[in-house]
């Protein structure tokens, strides 16, 4: 059976996907999982197409020390678990910079102008290109494809990527990305099944994650993003602050003598829920929580997301559509709840039992804006892309 291998970096963890290649350009997925713990508690673990466990498994910080650890153990599994023919790896890569728009197929060439873009991602991208460096060293045969989380913005106009800085740096690449492309790319395939007529309409998407952003989509393409330069702009996260005045980052730098490692470490680690509860970063164990600086940061959150859709809207000339996706906008119900109750101004109205059960269609018949919830899968998205620039040899 031919098989396209989906992998998703981090810094601590590796996650991956085996899908497998179906005529009809189609893939189907057989197994997921994640090595995470890297170097501290490594720990494996996989589960089938129907969620039963295919591996769990602890490795000492020793066996598993690094990501290229972490890629060899995870592949030696993977061919144990039996006949397992490889088409391609596909990969996210959080960014292409200015010059990508669609997935490649990655050579060594390719791969050293995307590390280029190191300094535009630096927590990210050499995490997400390591793992293309040390399987093109063990199988340089075997096709690999970068799918960019920039790449579905790229079609944004000057008003939305500039910054006002001097336009010598708009050309070396300082401009507003966009990022999370992959699942708004996703989720705008998939709107046309759920809500045919709205998919051509306009259309604001909020990625509610560890990583949380916002997208405006007309008709199905990206015109705005609240995301810019790199993955600390727009709405606050689990760690990150989101928008800042970049005062208070001089003010850091000149006032509290951070350098500026110090400070890329706070902005990356040390704020949005996290700093503002002081609890967690975690959405669940804030809404579980009875201090009030955990109350706060929620509605600190939905009140930003209110005043981003805002700013979505005016991008947009008007909204037809509010679609919440990823983990928090797939689950939590009061985090929606809030964010509807801020937008009434734009006509939106909840129907509170279809929101609390977590149906895709949440928004009541009177509501002037029709409001989804839908699951994103960025790893399907690669699939899939990964399939379509690979073509036959999928196959073969
Ligand atoms: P990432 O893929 O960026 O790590 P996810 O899309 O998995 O992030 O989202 C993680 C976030 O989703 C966390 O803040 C987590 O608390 C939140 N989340 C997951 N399940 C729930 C739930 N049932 N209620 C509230 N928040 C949830």
């Amino acid at each position: 059976m031919k098989a396209i291998l989906v992998v998703n970096a981090r810094s601590s963890s590796l996650k991956f996907q085996l899908f497998e290649t179906e005529p009809g350009s189609r893939v189907k997925r057989l197994l997921k999982g994640q090595l995470d713990g890297i170097g501290v508690r490594p720990r494996l673990r996989a589960t089938n197409a129907d969620g039963a466990i295919a591996m769990d498994r602890m490795y000492s910080p020793e066996e598993v020390g690094d990501l290229p650890a972490a890629i060899q153990v995870t592949a030696d599994w993977l061919r144990g678990t039996g006949n397992v023919d490889l088409a391609a790896i596909g990969h996210r890569v959080v960014h292409g910079g200015p010059e990508y728009s669609e997935p490649i197929l990655v050579s060594p060439e390719a791969l050293d102008r995307l590390a280029r873009y190191i300094p535009l991602a630096p927590l990210h991208q050499p995490n997400n290109l390591a793992p293309i460096r040390t399987i093109h060293e063990l199988r340089p045969e075997l096709p690999q494809v970068a799918c960019f989380d920039t790449a579905f913005h790229r079609g944004h106009g000057p008003l939305a990527d500039h910054f006002a800085i001097p336009e010598e740096l708009y050309a070396e690449g300082v401009r507003r990305y966009g990022f999370h492309g992959l699942s708004y790319e996703y989720i705008a395939d998939r709107l046309p099944q759920v809500a045919p007529e709205l998919a051509q309409g306009r259309v604001i998407v909020a990625h509610l994650g560890s990583g949380a952003s916002m997208c405006a989509l007309a008709g199905g393409r990206s015109v705005e993003s609240t995301l810019g330069f790199t993955a600390l702009d727009g709405l606050p996260m689990g760690t990150r602050p989101g928008q800042i005045d970049p005062g208070v980052v001089l003010y850091l730098l000149t006032e509290k003598g951070m350098d500026a490692g110090a400070v890329q470490r706070f902005l990356y680690n040390e704020c949005g829920l996290k700093g503002l509860s002081g609890l967690s970063n975690d959405m669940r164990e804030l809404e579980a929580s009875t201090e009030p600086r955990a109350a706060f940061a929620i509605e600190f959150f939905a009140y930003r997301i209110a005043l981003n859709a805002g700013m979505l809207a005016a991008a947009l000339g008007g909204v037809d559509g509010f679609v919440f996706t990823a983990g928090i906008g797939e689950n939590s119900a009061m985090i929606r709840a809030r964010v509807t109750a801020r937008l009434a101004w734009l006509g939106a109205k909840l129907a509170p039992d279809a929101n609390a059960r977590g149906e895709t269609l949440i928004s009541s018949p009177e509501s002037q804006i029709a409001i989804y919830v839908l699951p994103t899968d960025e790893e399907l998205m690669i699939a899939r892309h990964t399939l379509a620039v690979i073509g036959p040899a999928a196959f073969a």
